[in-house]
């Protein structure tokens, strides 16, 4: 007998801000629905915020998405890439520029994971806001390698403000 892979909990974190950001928010999140061996478990409310590095820019919208998977991070990580490129977005995009989808693995069960290709967790879960959130409403008592549970993870007062949309 072939030994059943676990099925393990993933953090996606979802935001664009080109092309009807909110409706481009949703519809990714719909289409996690569609990865192989993959179960969408909770999606967290839309939220606004403006955008941060400096180049001038739409607003954001984000949101976070929690699943359950049985694929390996790198391959769900290749997943999450074709629905980006599938939403028309360039991937030579500038980075903190503007995006018509940007999908991002935050945590992935309790890995801890360092390859040129893949941070987890993902180095914005501390930093931005737009990440801590969303994540916050879904899953408060995560536990995230190195930081600790979510919801005392501080929030940064020094960043642009965000708002909680739909
Ligand atoms: P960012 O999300 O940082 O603004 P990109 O979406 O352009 O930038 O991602 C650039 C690269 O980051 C991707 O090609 C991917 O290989 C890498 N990467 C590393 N860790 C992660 C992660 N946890 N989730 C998503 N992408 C990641
Ligand atoms: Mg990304």
């Amino acid at each position: 007998m072939t030994a059943r892979t676990r099925w393990r909990p993933a953090y996606i974190g979802v935001g664009s801000n080109l092309q009807s950001p909110a409706r481009q928010v949703e519809s990714a999140i719909g289409r996690l629905t569609e990865i192989r061996q993959t179960r969408l478990v909770r999606a967290s409310s839309l939220y606004r915020s403006a955008p941060f590095g400096g180049i001038e820019q739409p607003d954001f919208v984000n949101a976070v998405a929690a699943v359950l998977t049985r694929l390996e991070p790198d391959a769900l990580l290749t997943h999450l890439h074709a629905i980006e490129a599938a939403s028309g977005r360039e991937r030579d995009d500038a980075r903190w520029g503007p995006r018509v989808l940007d999908l991002d693995l935050l945590a992935y069960s309790d890995r801890e994971i360092a390859t040129p290709g893949l941070t987890v967790p993902h180095p914005g879960i501390g930093e931005r806001n737009f990440v801590l959130l969303p994540l916050g409403e879904i899953a408060p008592d995560l536990v995230i390698p190195g930081l600790g549970r979510v919801a005392g993870i501080p929030v940064n007062m020094d960043e642009p403000s965000i708002s909680r949309i739909a």
